[in-house]
């Protein structure tokens, strides 16, 4: 049983050890690796998304690009040549106007004849502002013509060779005072203009076609094709487009929140000097990651918490262990001295007795007295060594009788009177004429005063005092044994009923002692269904009481706490 009793308390010792340090302990570790490749996933991800919108970006100026090049392909063809008569090519220009609304304006130019023809937007014939604008940009396209042709023509020529549209795209922000608006050119070589000469024509989209047809057509295309994008219901991208030099939105997509952009594109070869941008809506890949951070600072500050927790439960559980072992040794000390000491005793008077060389017959009785108290100490001892073994396995039984508790009481202490007397104690019996008979375990009583009188005698320096009572208090019978010794300190007094334990007081190591008394009358008290409790003020004294219930609970085995 016993043997049983110190495997549990290991196996608890141990699984508390697990569950606190070892079971945290592999959680974090497995964590932290999930954590890593967590992280090194995010921010690969991040790159993905990275490149997956600047992908998409690029796409999107492709798709511009085409878009523009088809809506311009049937107008290039029916565009007029210098050479026709000047009417012919107003006519020509005005019919293609009066055709396509996108454009705002449409000239002819030949550079060896140093000739333009322009016509603006008729049907916007009526919007001064447009006229006078439109005009200027005409004007200052012409101021930058005759230097650029050239090259624009062959570029475009070169274009056609390499079997691509002959399209040209040019484009710029004009700032008249608050009013910014887009201008751009798109240009071709008319169709019948001989290779040797430099004409274009060309044609100009409208602002606000581009911002409310052109440009929402190209983002709806782009954001809905989800090959080209990993897009998730919840969250959606969104783009807008702005001019290069200037942040602010100019086109945006429905949904647009106004964050910074995730990936951003300079348009080069079509519609210069726009940057389209796109983005998750509602959040930004470093939002995810600061998220992400945050939970796992979270996740990591619990786990730390647990284990300190489980550091201390474990420190908790060891340390009691340690105190456990420590009280063990030191037990085993006192009881081989306490063991010692009668028997050293006994053997010398013995031994004088057997020499027979005693006259006086007063000797003989007295060493034959010492002899017999010696002994009842090593029985004493012994019974309460055996009782606690017993106890600590579970295996004590009490034997419950109806007994006179004022005459056990009384037969006790008149076993001791002498001893207690003989050591100078002043000894106060009081027992009461009302107690009535109480079930109890008559020797484990008797035990238990016999302790709790012993220690009084151990524990009391110059105050030489013992006082005994037994008395009727509601529903019990109390049994008080008083002294005036060293007293207990009050964060003691709980701990005294503890195995093994002896107080730290200097007195207290000198007097041998195994530190069981204590708790073997608690268990005695306890078993009988009552208590035992202390008051004690150190230099003062001690009261102890054992307090019986007048009607005891049926015994049960249970082993020592
Ligand atoms: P032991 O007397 O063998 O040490 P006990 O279990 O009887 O063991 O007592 C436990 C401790 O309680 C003692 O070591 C002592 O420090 C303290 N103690 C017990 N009784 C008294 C008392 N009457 N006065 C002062 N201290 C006491």
């Amino acid at each position: 049983m016993a043997k049983k009793w110190r495997l549990t308390e290991r196996t608890r010792t141990l699984l508390t050890l697990e569950l606190a340090i070892v079971l945290p302990a592999a959680a974090l570790l497995g964590f932290s690796i999930w954590n890593l490749k967590h992280i090194q996933r995010s921010e690969a991800i991040e790159a993905a998304i990275q490149r997956d919108f600047s992908h998409v970006l690029k796409i999107a100026e492709k798709k511009t690009w085409h878009k523009a090049n088809e809506i311009v392909g049937p107008v290039r063809k029916e565009f007029p040549n210098s050479d026709e008569d000047r009417a012919t090519i107003n006519a020509k220009l005005e019919h293609i106007l009066a055709e396509h609304p996108e454009y705002s304006y449409a000239f002819v130019y030949d550079k060896d004849k140093n000739m333009m023809v322009s016509r603006l937007q008729p049907a916007k014939g009526n919007d001064p502002g447009f006229c006078a604008s439109t005009q200027d940009a005409i004007n200052m396209t012409l101021s930058w013509l005759p230097l650029e042709a050239n090259m624009m023509t062959a570029n475009v020529r070169k274009m056609a060779m390499k079997d691509e549209d002959p399209v040209g795209f040019y484009g710029w922000w004009a700032h008249k005072e608050s009013l910014h608006s887009y201008w751009n050119i798109t240009y071709f070589v008319p169709p019948g203009v001989p290779k040797d000469r430099t004409v274009l024509g060309a044609v100009g989209f409208d602002a606000d076609y581009l911002r409310s047809t052109f440009f929402p057509a190209v983002m709806k295309d782009v954001l809905t094709s989800k090959s080209e994008l990993m897009l998730t219901e919840s969250n959606p991208p969104v783009m807008m487009i702005h001019p290069s030099k200037d942040s602010t939105p100019w086109i945006s997509s429905a949904n647009w929140d106004g964050a910074k952009p995730e990936a951003e594109r300079n348009f080069e070869y079509v519609f210069p000097d726009l940057t389209m941008a796109i983005k998750y809506q509602g959040t930004t890949v470093a939002d995810i990651g600061a998220r992400f951070r945050k939970y796992n600072y979270i996740v990591l500050g619990a786990l730390a918490l647990f284990m300190a927790g489980g550091v201390l439960l474990t420190y908790r559980n060891v340390s009691r262990e340690m105190t456990l072992a420590r009280l063990k040794s030191d037990f085993v000390a006192n009881v081989s001295h306490e063991l010692r000491t009668p028997l050293a005793l006994i053997r010398l008077y013995a031994e004088t007795l057997e020499l027979g060389r005693l006259t006086a017959k007063e000797k003989y009785q007295e060493y034959f007295r010492i002899i017999r108290e010696e002994s009842e100490r090593l029985t004493a001892l012994i019974n309460n060594i055996l009782d606690f073994s017993r106890i600590d396995a579970g295996r004590k039984e009490y034997e419950f009788q109806e007994t006179n508790l004022a005459e056990l009481v009384h037969a006790t202490l008149e076993s001791y009177r002498f001893q207690i007397q003989q050591n100078g104690f002043g000894f106060e019996e009081n027992i009461s004429p009302d107690i009535p008979p109480v079930n109890v375990d008559r020797e484990a009583i008797a035990r238990s005063l016999l302790n709790l009188v012993n220690n009084a005698l151990k524990y009391s320096k110059d105050q030489k005092y013992i006082g005994v009572r037994l008395y009727r208090s509601n529903g019990s019978v109390n049994l008080e044994v008083r002294d005036r010794g060293i007293g207990i300190p009050s964060n003691e007094q709980e701990k005294i009923f503890e195995k093994f334990y002896r107080c730290g007081d200097p007195l207290v190591h000198n007097v041998k002692g195994s530190g069981l008394g204590l708790s073997l009358v608690r268990h005695i008290a306890r078993a009988h269904g009552g208590d035992v409790l202390v008051e004690s003020a150190p230099d003062k004294g001690s009261k102890f009481t054992i307090a019986l219930p007048l009607v005891p609970p049926p015994q049960t085995g249970n082993a020592m706490a």
